[in-house]
């Protein structure tokens, strides 16, 4: 069988296997124990009162459940879930429309939310507030504006980036919470729960192994689990055993290290060709032909958490595990910029 790496950008479009895979209720939802503890007092105080739980905002790197809690809550609460997101939502009518169309108690779930454009974002404060949509109606000298009420409804907010949200918006959520990535117990709790549902069976080596080298994303785990059980099916084999499993990460370019061709590239361009940094996000981007964005809201986190790169007002810096990892001589960041030092120890 041909062992090419396969881009992390070709695994495939998962999304109807995703959605199976999704716990509908809190109790089968992995991880997250402080998050889970607060949330379900708070839907079990919602259900208690017969109100819709407070506006929530879910923040954190892509992949960690920020989607499946917005359909939880919904389902939790009997009530239905309507998806968008900041991108879609261009003009004021596109969110008026979504807002008069809910039904009390109903979750309004907003992706990426730090990406609503302000004119849009003026009338969600209303909304989330006084369950109000004003509308302006044009007319010169003599615009007027009208109050249109809305039924009660819980917005739920996901965003990557939680800088980039105006403080007017982020104080109108009554709940905040942030996802960190899961361990790897955890993840190998997703990873059996996704195989039994998917009905193949997996070695717990295996499981494990997958869960170690998925960056602390369910969404990975799952993904490389459909990559493993294709392999075990061509193989002829039933169950995921450990071969199988280290034989996928291998066709799928995921070393020992759970780091992928991208993460090495963004590793090697800080250490090789900007002699272990400072340097900025902008000037990794255009050296990889990769947008800064995507490098800091999908594979930095993983780099960060694994002590691979230092971020600092400066920019990134490359730590001494980075350097062994790519077998090269360490040089302190302080000893080229001393500037930096002062940065980095005050
Ligand atoms: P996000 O919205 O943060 O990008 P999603 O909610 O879409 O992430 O999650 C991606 C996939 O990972 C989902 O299909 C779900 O199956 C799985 N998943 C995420 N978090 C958990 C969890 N805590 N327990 C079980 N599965 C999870």
């Amino acid at each position: 069988m041909d062992d090419r790496v396969i881009a992390p950008q070709q695994f495939g479009d998962d999304s109807e296997s995703e959605r199976t895979l999704r716990p509908k209720r809190l109790a089968d939802f992995v991880g997250q124990k402080t998050l889970k503890e607060n949330l379900g007092i708070s839907i079990q105080a919602a259900v208690k009162r017969g109100e819709p739980v407070d506006h929530c905002l879910f923040a954190g790197p892509p992949g960690l459940g920020k989607t499946t809690l917005a359909g939880i809550i919904a389902s939790e609460m009997g009530s239905r879930l309507q998806v968008t997101s900041g991108p879609v939502l261009a003009k004021p009518s596109d969110l008026a429309g979504l807002l008069t169309g809910l039904n009390e108690g109903d979750v309004l779930f907003i992706d990426e939310i730090h990406r609503v454009p302000p004119v849009v974002e003026e009338y969600l404060y209303p909304a989330m507030e006084d369950f109000r949509l004003d509308i302006v109606l044009e007319g010169g000298p003599s615009s007027r504006c009208i109050n249109l009420p809305l039924k009660r409804f819980t917005l739920v907010g996901a965003t990557t980036r939680s800088g980039m949200l105006t403080s007017p918006l982020r104080d109108r959520f009554g709940l905040t919470f942030r996802l960190d990535p899961y361990s790897a117990e955890e993840l190998a709790d997703i990873v059996r729960r996704s195989a039994r549902i998917l009905d193949v069976e997996i070695d717990p080596d295996a499981a494990l192994v997958l869960a170690e080298r998925s960056r602390g994303t369910p969404r990975i785990a799952n993904r490389v689990l459909r990559r493993c059980r294709d392999v075990a099916d061509v193989r002829g084999k039933g169950a995921i055993d450990l071969e199988t499993a280290e034989r996928t990460l291998k066709m799928l370019g995921i070393d020992e290290n759970g780091l992928d061709e991208m993460d090495r590239r963004i590793l090697d361009c800080i250490v090789t060709k900007f002699d272990g940094g400072p340097v900025g996000l902008g000037t990794i981007g255009s050296a990889l032909g990769e947008e800064p964005d995507t490098i800091e809201e999908v594979y930095e986190p993983y780099l960060v958490q694994r002590g691979y790169v230092n971020r600092t007002p400066r920019g990134r810096v490359a730590t001494r595990s980075a350097f062994a990892l790519l077998g090269v001589p360490y040089s302190s960041p302080g000893s080229r910029d001393p500037g930096l030092q002062e940065d980095l120890f005050g």
